[in-house]
C-alpha cells in the first residue's frame, strides 16, 4: 500500500489529491505569493517597506503578492498582519 494510503489508514483520514498532480505531475498550491515583494530600493524590491510601488507615489500593495516567499505556513494571518502594519504607517487624521 502507497505510503498516503498508510498513513490515511492510521489516522482513519481519506487520501486525496489534486488531479494536476495525480495525472499532470504539476505541483499545486493555493498558496500564491509574491509578485510585488518588498525591497529598500526599485533595485531589489517593487514596493517599499511601507508597501508603496516604487516609481508610483500614492499606490501601496498589501496583498499575498506583497510577501516575498513561500512562508511554509498558512498565509492568511500573514497577510493581514502586513496590511495592518501598512495601514499603521499611515498618519491618523482623525487627530
Ligand atoms: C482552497 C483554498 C484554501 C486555502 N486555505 C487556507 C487556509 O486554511 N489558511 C490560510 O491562511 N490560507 C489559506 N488559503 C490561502 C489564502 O486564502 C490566500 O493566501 C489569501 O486569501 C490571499 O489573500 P490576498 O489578499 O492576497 O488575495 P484574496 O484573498 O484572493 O483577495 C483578493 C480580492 O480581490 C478581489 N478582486 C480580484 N480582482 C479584482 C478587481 N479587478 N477589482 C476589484 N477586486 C478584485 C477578489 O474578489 C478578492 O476578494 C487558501 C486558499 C485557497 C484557494
Amino acid at each position: 500500500m502507497r505510503p498516503p494510503k498508510k498513513l490515511a489508514q492510521a489516522c482513519n483520514g481519506r487520501p486525496f489529491n489534486f488531479l494536476t498532480e495525480s495525472v499532470g505531475d504539476t505541483a499545486t498550491t493555493a498558496h500564491i505569493f509574491g509578485g510585488c515583494h518588498m525591497g529598500i530600493s526599485a533595485e531589489n524590491g517593487v514596493i517599499s517597506t511601507n508597501h508603496e510601488l516604487f516609481g508610483y507615489p500614492g499606490i501601496y500593495v498589501t496583498d499575498g503578492s506583497a510577501i516575498s516567499a513561500n512562508i511554509g505556513a498558512n498565509p492568511s494571518l500573514i497577510i493581514t498582519a502586513m496590511a495592518e502594519r501598512a495601514m499603521s504607517l499611515f498618519p491618523d487624521r482623525t487627530l
